[in-house]
């Protein structure tokens, strides 16, 4: 039951260091959600096996180039790769005038619809929902309008004891039925109660992603709690007027937010390409939230570890 975050981009403004700038992959049980579509996001998904015909959604936080300008190539490539399937893609305005103008000029016209939603950069609302994620819009700050995603995994479902389904016989739609907290009723027409045959429904977990944004302590109350937060961490905190100035968040900043808001475990990146070496930036965060991490290109994600599923 997967929900695993893969990084495919994590520099801020410019591709340095070997490092690419911002694009994350979310998996959630096999559902795929991009997450910013920087440039060199399509190599970064061939190199990571990420299986684009997967991703029906894509949030980008901002337009800011580091964020957008791998968009237009990789929905060439799915065009060209013969996709049907509509795509939704949720973003402040502009993202619509910013495609299109490109398609215009390449006199490309894609055999599968874009569905956009403009995401009001000011206010925490819920954006989309499916079988298994809400998420939700996070009012960021920055030069231009600038939102996060906040990735809440819905209720799941009962897990049955596997000896009830040889005890009493129980039949596919049976089982669905005591998944979803349901009594059932067996051959020698005997109720069982759900409770005796099942376990609590696994932890529903989430992830927010904050970038680009200045440090917003009152972010605190909206992350409650939230088992993995990304949150940019462009500087060191001897750059904070620098920050203040571009409105990014250095890497002391984010952690007393994750800090603030009793996250999980805070996931750090967007770095600035003046830091090669990035430990100095892991050091800081880690010195007032010891449960921080480098985000790192290829690297996987998961703060919720759990029993195996049944
Ligand atoms: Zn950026
Ligand atoms: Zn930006």
């Amino acid at each position: 039951m997967r929900f695993e975050l893969t990084i495919l981009g994590s520099n801020s403004a410019i591709p340095a260091n070997h490092r690419f700038p911002s694009a994350q992959v979310l998996n959630v049980m096999d559902r795929l959600y991009l997450i910013d579509c920087g440039e060199g996001t399509q190599m970064r998904m061939t190199e990571y096996q990420v299986r684009r015909n997967r991703i029906h959604q894509i949030f980008i936080s901002h337009l800011h180039g580091d964020h957008v300008y791998g968009l237009v190539g990789l929905l060439t490539t799915m065009n060209l790769n013969g996709r049907k399937e509509k795509m939704q893609l949720f973003s402040p305005a502009g993202l619509r005038e910013f495609l299109e103008s490109q398609f215009f000029y390449s006199q490309v016209v894609l055999a599968y619809e874009l569905e956009f939603h403009v995401v009001d950069d000011q206010r925490h609302q819920l954006l989309f929902e499916d079988g298994v994620v809400e998420v939700y819009s996070i009012p960021l700050e920055h030069r231009i309008p600038s939102t996060g995603f906040l990735f809440r995994e819905k209720q799941r479902q009962r897990n049955i004891q596997p000896t009830a389904i040889t005890e009493y016989g129980l039949s596919i739609p049976q089982i669905e039925a005591v998944k979803r907290g349901e009594a059932v009723t067996v051959a020698d027409g005997r109720i069982i109660a759900n409770a005796s045959i099942t376990l609590p429904p696994y932890r529903s977990r989430s992830y927010a992603y904050c970038s680009d944004t200045c440090y917003l302590p009152q972010l605190q109350h909206l992350l409650r709690g939230v088992d993995l937060l990304y949150h940019e961490t462009t500087f060191l905190h001897d750059m904070v007027d620098q920050a203040v100035k571009t409105k990014h968040s250095t890497a002391l900043q984010a952690a007393t937010l994750a800090r603030d808001a009793g996250v999980g475990q805070l996931l750090m990146g967007h770095y600035s390409s003046r830091y090669k070496e990035l430990s100095p930036l892991l050091e800081e965060a880690r010195s007032d939230f010891p449960n921080s991490v480098l985000g790192r290109e290829g690297g996987q994600y998961s703060d919720a570890p759990e029993r195996e599923a049944l």
